[in-house]
């Protein structure tokens, strides 16, 4: 099958690496250097431009920062639609947002292609490993064919339902691991500061019910370490958390703890420089109480 891939970021580089066996794969990344590296040490044919990524291939991937931004590569003489095949896919593994990709799938679907969003969950590792949640919003027929695209990255591939719910699924995951990451922070700084020593204040609570996947791997592997990569921008979290905020208040829900995060989320960006990553929202409450949370 011949698949492209559209965009060489930090989580679509290591999912594009997992293509490049099983598929007659092709990239395009917009630094085009990014692309040029990529294909020296993979198997991939690199194209010029979203259309020459699109004319031939089965199956066209985008991993890009926002579902705007993969609006944007639709259009023009050099644009996605410009060269998808008839019958082709487009799978959107950005953690989008909804309403755009349903715009986007009637679009797709009057040049003849059909459209799954198709975020994932499991980080740069998850990826690398092959092991990723693909939440996937599609009607049933392209879910099945989306299914054999993805598997590769994906150790786990879940239907949804219709477009959009895949990102709906993603966005209020991500709003859920801010809260966590938030809350979890703030009591192991006040334990800290209550004369706890942090790695011993993190046993016990993993020990114990307010245990989460951050106190259990994140905090230990990346805070206590002081080992802080950088594997997922603050700002991509802050735009989810800001998608999940949305679908919430169209839907009517009020969600306070969830806004009340979004703020926390705020004004750690307004602290950080724009790549941090998301874990370094745990230095601005740090900074707050006076104390660092380290093993
Ligand atoms: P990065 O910021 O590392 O990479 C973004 C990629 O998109 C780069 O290839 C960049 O190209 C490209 N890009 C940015 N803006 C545009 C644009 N306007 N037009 C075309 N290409 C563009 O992001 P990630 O790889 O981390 O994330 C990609 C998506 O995956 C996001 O939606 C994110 O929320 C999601 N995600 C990320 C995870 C992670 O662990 N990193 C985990 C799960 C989901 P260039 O090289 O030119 O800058």
């Amino acid at each position: 099958m011949r698949v492209s891939f559209l965009g060489l970021g930090a989580i679509g580089q290591p999912m594009a690496a997992r293509l490049a066996g099983p598929f007659e794969l092709t990239v395009w990344n917009r630094t085009a250097e990014r692309a040029d590296e990529f294909a020296r040490s993979h198997r991939a044919h690199v194209a010029g431009s979203p259309r020459e990524a699109a004319t031939g291939a089965q199956a066209v991937i985008t991993c890009l920062p926002t579902s705007a931004d993969v609006e944007a590569l639709l259009d023009g003489p050099d644009g996605i639609l410009a060269g998808l095949e008839a019958g082709a896919l487009l799978i959107d593994c950005t953690s989008g947002d909804p309403a755009t990709s349903r715009r986007i799938a009637a679009r797709v679907q009057q040049a003849g292609g059909a459209f799954a969003d198709a975020p994932v969950s499991g980080g740069t590792n998850g990826a690398a490993s092959g092991t990723l949640t693909v939440m996937i919003g599609s009607d049933d027929v392209t879910f099945s064919r989306a299914r054999e695209v993805v598997r590769p990255f994906a150790g786990r591939v879940e239907h949804m339902g219709p477009v959009g719910t895949g990102h709906a699924m993603k966005a209020v995951n991500n709003a859920l691991l801010a809260v966590n990451i938030a809350a979890t922070a703030e009591g192991l700084a006040t334990l800290v500061k209550a004369g706890v020593p942090a790695a011993k204040a993190v046993e016990v609570l993993n020990a114990s019910s307010g245990r989460s996947f951050v106190s259990e791997h994140l905090i230990p592997e990346r805070v206590l370490t002081g080992a802080w990569p950088r594997t997922f921008r603050l700002a991509l979290l802050d735009k989810d958390t800001g998608i999940a905020l949305s679908l919430a208040d169209e839907l009517g829900v009020e969600v306070p703890v969830m806004a009340v995060t979004g703020d926390v989320l705020a004004v750690a960006r307004r602290a950080l420089e724009p790549e941090a990553d998301y874990l370094e929202a745990i230095k601005v409450i740090e900074s707050q109480a006076g104390v660092e949370i380290r093993g």
